[in-house]
């Protein structure tokens, strides 16, 4: 019976008057779905901002325990591409970048997965961007309890969409002259900038400090990709990522346990979607 579930779960045919949707999850993680399309979940505020433009592509959502914490997931992903470009989303509140990947989305095929969390931040406690560990123990200062339930589910969905050409993409939003800024820089993360000091904050929203591309290394070298990016005229925010300075965020488990810096994850100001989206094109005309 269980089985019989699972298959009819696994592929839903969905007929609009767009033609018929194939729809289909990952199996390794079909164990953890909970219901295929939006009917019900009207709700959520993110679904109801967004159901015109969703309801053109497939949308699956799952239920995952792991510890005292129950996280839930919306995936996204494009019927006639599904493979391909695929973005993690992890903070509900951010609701500009949503709107983001549903536009990278429809446009360039592949999807995204979203945490629902009731437009919060936080889940009990818990950043979804600092529980990424494969370890049973805890790892991590912001991270409070072991969480390989977790991880695996995020990267068997990652890398079942995402093609070995493309790289990890993730989208964020970030407060107007908040802790992210262009203009700020430590030892573990270098700025460079695609215009000169004074020129950042003018009227052109990618001059905007809040608006960067956030990519991770082992090593503070400015790369020639990171030379086209900025070329480009995108803020560069490089991460420099080691074993000692873990945060269990999701660029770090990439480059600690991928062995990957193939990461990029373009950060808007709230309510900034347009600048976002357009990041979202001139990025990829770059690297993809
Ligand atoms: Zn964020």
């Amino acid at each position: 019976m269980r089985n019989l579930y699972i298959n009819i779960a696994l592929t839903t045919l969905i007929f609009s008057n767009l033609g018929a949707k194939v729809c289909s999850v990952p199996p390794r993680v079909a164990k953890y779905l909970v219901k295929s399309g939006l009917d019900g979940n009207l709700n959520i505020a993110d679904i109801r901002r967004n159901s015109y433009s969703l309801s053109t592509l497939c949308t699956s959502f799952f239920t995952v325990n792991e510890g005292s914490l129950k996280w839930r997931f919306l995936l996204v992903t494009n019927p006639k591409k599904a493979k391909g470009l695929f973005w993690f989303l992890p903070h509900d509140n951010e609701n500009s970048a949503f709107s983001s990947a549903i536009y990278a989305t429809r446009k360039y095929g592949g999807g995204f997965l979203a945490i629902v969390n009731n437009d919060k931040r936080y889940n009990m406690g818990q950043d979804p961007n600092r529980n990424f560990s494969n370890s049973t123990s805890r790892i991590c200062k912001g991270q409070k309890a072991a969480s390989p339930i977790y991880t695996n589910f995020v990267f068997n969905i990652i890398d079942y969409y995402k093609t070995p050409n493309t790289p990890y993409l993730a989208l964020h939003n970030n407060r107007n002259r908040g802790g992210v800024s262009i203009l700020k820089s430590s030892s573990k993360v270098r700025s460079f900038l695609a215009y000169k000091k004074e020129s950042i904050n003018s009227e052109n929203r990618l001059t905007d400090e809040d608006n960067l591309i956030y990519m991770a290394s082992t090593t503070s070298n400015l790369t020639s990709k990171i030379g086209s990016i900025i070329k480009q005229g995108l803020n560069v925010k490089l991460e420099v990522v080691n074993s000692n300075n873990n945060d269990c965020s999701m660029s770090n488990y990439i480059v600690i346990e991928k062995g990957d810096t193939n990461y990029y994850n373009i950060e808007a100001e709230h309510r900034d979607s347009v600048t976002q989206k357009r990041m979202i094109d001139i990025l990829l005309k770059v690297i993809y």
